[in-house]
């Protein structure tokens, strides 16, 4: 039988390993970073990440692997202590371990498992980290076999302000130098680099979330991008990114990230919207062409194609400002254009609001909604 401050320390474990695992944002303000738990409470000289990029990663991608592999063995013990000493199932810890061959074998496993992990870290640490999994990436770019020179290169070109580093999430990271693009993931094995020279980077992916969880208004568009290396043995990889930071991204690199697929990149909320704003304005009845269309007054770079027509029947009976009117303007607008002004006339911080509002109309003022918008037939 299992006694319920068992069970509340199961549940508790695991939030604790998952939050440790992925490293969420409340589990980092708490400092259970690997980072941190390594330098304060194991007391372990990680170095400077700014001054020795490579080395601290060398280290701390042990450490945290010895931290992540501990996790099972954490849980084992401390179930045992719950059960024996809150709940009072078994005389002693003694009594328990002997009467639970599975939980025996389990953690023998995971002991074992751990010192092999242990021994695999050492072996790593050999020679200056020789036989880490990051310098054997690095040797490919070694010339001569000095791939302390190219670590060196890359610590240089990581002190240097105009780094752009991308961090989609907690585990994983991608920063890009003056010359290199160097992906560290969340175990070590999970290691890329590629020199900007090698690599090919196009955009394969878009998704969109409605809920941002960085409290960007109107959710976030990320971007999947990938980079080919076309350096033999080099593995391709791909990572993701908010798509406000792809202009930086493209500035860093020497070169053009490939859009083979033509994938539309929202750079902000108004963006997104004017795409669903069109996309609705397409569903409503077309206006006949009545007169010579001009160029639209916004951007003069082409022609006016919409007409504001009264459709919809929103006739607010206790409050008159807030229904459409009449608009008697010949076209000045092309759709885009109107969309955003649609965009800039509403509140800026309720975007999944704005398909629903209403709108001046841009030259007589009068109210309008998207379901008055009629392109003009061509
Ligand atoms: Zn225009
Ligand atoms: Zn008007
Ligand atoms: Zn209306």
């Amino acid at each position: 039988m299992m006694g319920e401050t068992s069970w509340m320390f199961c549940l508790f474990y695991i939030v604790f390993a998952t939050g440790f695992l992925f490293q969420f944002q409340d589990f980092q303000n708490l400092g259970l970073s690997p980072e941190n738990l390594l330098t304060n409470v194991f007391q372990l000289d990680l170095g400077s990440e700014q001054l020795q990029f490579l080395e601290f990663h060398l280290r701390k991608s042990c450490g945290a692997l010895l931290l992540q592999t501990f996790l099972p063995i954490g849980f084992l013990v401390g179930f045992s202590y719950f059960h024996v000493h809150v709940d009072q199932q078994y005389p002693s810890i003694y009594a328990f371990w002997e009467s639970n061959l599975p939980f025996q074998v389990s953690l023998a496993l995971f002991l074992g498992l751990w010192l092999l992990v242990w021994v695999v870290a050492q072996y790593w640490t050999l020679n200056h980290f020789e036989h880490h999994p990051y310098v054997t990436k690095l040797k490919l770019y070694a010339q001569n076999g000095d791939w302390k020179s190219v670590m060196s290169d890359i610590n240089t070109e990581f002190r240097r302000i105009d780094k752009f580093t991308i961090c989609t999430n907690p585990i994983e990271r991608v920063v890009v130098t003056d010359n290199w693009v160097i992906y560290l993931g969340a175990v070590p094995w999970k290691f890329h680099l590629a020199h900007q020279s090698d690599v090919t980077l196009s955009l394969i992916q878009s998704e969109h979330h409605n809920i941002s969880t960085e409290g960007q208004t109107g959710g976030t568009q990320f971007l999947r991008i990938q980079v080919q290396n076309g350096k033999p043995n080099c593995e391709s990889f791909s990572f993701r990114l908010n798509s406000v930071e792809y202009q930086n991204l493209q500035d860093k690199l020497t070169r053009q990230i490939q859009n083979i697929q033509n994938i539309q990149i929202f750079k902000t909320v108004s963006d997104r919207f004017v795409e669903v704003f069109k996309e609705a304005v397409a569903q409503n009845p077309k206006a006949p062409a009545e007169e010579e269309l001009e160029a639209c007054i916004g951007c003069m770079a082409t022609e006016a194609n919409v007409k504001l027509i009264r459709r919809c029947d929103t006739i607010d009976q206790e409050n008159e400002n807030t229904s459409c009117v009449n608009c008697y303007c010949r076209p000045m607008w092309c759709l885009n254009c109107l969309g955003k002004w649609f965009a800039s006339r509403q509140n800026q911080q309720q975007p999944e609001t704005w398909l629903g509002s209403k709108c001046p109309c841009p030259t007589c003022r009068s109210k309008f909604c998207v379901l008055d918008v009629a392109l003009i037939e061509s």
